[in-house]
């Protein structure tokens, strides 16, 4: 681009350089970062969050703090989105990966201002990303089932009742076990707005809030075989409407005569298949639900592709898109089709061939209560997946902070440059979590911080960390306070990426005319 095209391209925009972009950038980190700090760990408080449309909700979890956020500024989005990220990847840990991108960066911009270039930084912080990693995995321990569901627990501290806790923490675990797949896709989540959360339950297999299309059609509890549709069993529409047109009498007769015969030759289909149950992506005509009940095929109608995809794992089905040869493969197998009314509601439930099926059901009597349950879920079951995937825990509480912060400072040593500054920066960023821990349980953060570093040189252990329910620095196996290595690896990585992002940018543009909307980058949202 010549130079004069450029300066038109500039026109209307108006150019923070260096530092002020910096300073403005970590600013918007920043306010991001307080407004999720004090819901940090289990003495965090609830935040009460008010839509514009006046609704209300009450939540400790940050990642729903910033999703209801109205944010503007390009850094926060993209501190939105990186911990929006860690929320898809392993569902916890949010909260940490924006308190810990923000001080990341406000060490940086001190180091800045004693003259230290955001290249070298951003250096220095790479230099941590193998310490740290290696670290890691000397400070994990394998995992076992007790440990597990232990870990599925702190996780949930903070969140709802001591009973919601326990009760969540179970079913999610016993849930991801169930499955063994460690894909929280693998199980279906139903809230039911009766009861109350201590008769959530997991049932072993695929739950439709729905009836079979025909009361005559028998239920199979011993078991059979399954075609899945994706489709309809319907009447052929016409091709031309004309040809509806009625020429004479008897022809109308004769048009249904066909139609009924097609459908019965689809059904004949389905016994020469030997299929007892067909489950329908569309509808099935009116018509065909005595004839089906007649066949001795239970059937069900208009079920929605998630579940259908449930139902394909938890049957080995594979959806078919019509009758013509049906293939052995695509048929899957069920242990049992019952239905139960749940508060006067039809419920059908399959259980599948393989243990790839399960539900959840999450009870609870208000709405808003579900809601909170089904967040709190969520986190839990991301959890338990997460240990299945890679079972082995780190301790809670700051300790793997502290850890961490310890070997940087001693590597940092190593360095002889600059970089060395922003190894103590990136240690000093991982005290952080330590502090907030204990200021939000109303301890005296520097004092914590000290006293759990000592204890770990001390024992000459990793996990000497802070149990801010009995206040006492202790080990976290012992205090059942543990993260899955993955939570915590994930969320230090995501917070060093978005940091250097950020160190990265030295001037943004924004346009005049809207200093609302940057033009310099497409946002997701
Ligand atoms: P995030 O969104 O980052 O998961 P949380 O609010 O869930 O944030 O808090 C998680 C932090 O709370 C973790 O660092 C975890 O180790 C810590 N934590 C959980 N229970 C305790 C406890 N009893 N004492 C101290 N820290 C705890
Ligand atoms: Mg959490």
């Amino acid at each position: 681009m010549v130079q004069q095209d450029q300066d038109r391209v500039l026109e209307g925009t108006e150019r923070v350089e260096g530092r002020t972009a910096l300073r403005d950038n970590v600013a918007a980190a920043i306010a991001l970062a307080d407004a999720v700090r004090s819901t940090l760990g289990p003495k965090g408080l609830d935040k009460l969050l008010v839509g514009s449309d006046g609704s209300a909700l009450v939540t400790n979890d940050g990642v729903t703090v910033l999703e209801t956020a109205k944010v503007e500024h390009p850094t926060a989005k993209m501190l939105i989105s990186t911990s929006r990220a860690q929320d898809d990847e392993v569902r916890d840990g949010t909260t940490s990966t924006v308190v810990l991108t923000a001080e990341l960066l406000v060490n940086a911009l001190e180091l800045v201002d004693r003259g230290v270039h955001p290249t070298v930084i951003s250096s220095g912080y790479r230099m941590c990303e193998p310490v740290i990693e290696q670290a890691l995995k000397e400070i994990a321990k394998p995992t076992d089932q007790q440990a597990s569901l232990s870990s599925v627990r702190t996780c949930l501290a903070g969140k709802g009742d001591v009973g919601l806790q326990s009760t969540l923490a179970e079913l999610a675990h016993s849930a991801a076990q169930e499955t063994g797949t460690g894909e929280v896709d693998h199980v279906r989540v139903l809230t039911e707005r009766s009861g109350s959360i201590k008769d959530s339950e997991l049932i072993p297999g695929i739950v439709l809030v729905k009836a079979r299309v025909h009361r005559e059609m028998e239920l199979k509890p011993n078991g059979g075989r399954i075609l899945i549709l994706d489709g309809g069993l319907e009447n052929r529409k016409p091709e031309i409407e004309a040809s509806l047109k009625i020429t004479n009498t008897g022809a109308i007769e004769a048009f249904h005569a066909r139609e009924r015969a097609g459908l019965q030759a689809r059904i004949d289909s389905l016994t020469a298949a030997n299929i007892d149950c067909l489950v329908a992506r569309d509808g099935i005509e009116e018509e065909a639900h005595a004839m089906l009940a007649a066949a001795g095929i239970l059937a069900y109608r208009r079920v929605e592709r998630p579940e259908i995809e449930h139902l394909c794992r938890a049957t080995g089905a594979r959806p078919v898109f019509d009758f013509e040869d049906i293939q052995d493969e695509d048929v899957g197998q069920f242990k049992a089709i019952r239905e139960e009314k749940w508060h006067g509601v039809e419920h059908t439930i399959f259980e599948g061939s393989s243990s790839q099926g399960v539900t959840v059901v999450i009870r609870g009597s208000t709405d808003l209560r579900l809601e909170e349950a089904q967040r709190a879920f969520d986190d839990a079951l991301g959890v338990a997946c997460q240990l299945i995937r890679e079972p082995h825990l780190l301790p809670g509480g700051g300790a793997t902070h502290i850890a961490l912060a310890r070997r940087l400072r001693r590597h940092a040593e190593t360095i002889p440059g600059r970089e060395q500054m922003a190894i103590e920066g990136f240690a000093a960023a991982l005290e952080s979590i330590p502090r907030i821990l204990a200021t939000n349980a109303g301890m005296d953060p520097l004092d914590e911080l000290l006293r759990a570093t000592a204890a770990q040189a001390d024992a000459d252990s990793d996990w000497q960390g802070l149990d801010v329910n009995t206040g006492n620095t202790t080990d976290m196996s012992e205090a059942s306070i543990t993260e899955p290595l993955s939570v915590t690896r994930h969320a230090i990585a995501g917070a060093t990426e978005a940091a250097i992002s950020v160190l990265r940018i030295d001037d943004v543009l924004w346009a005049k005319q809207d200093a609302q909307e940057p033009d310099w980058r497409d946002d997701e949202d």
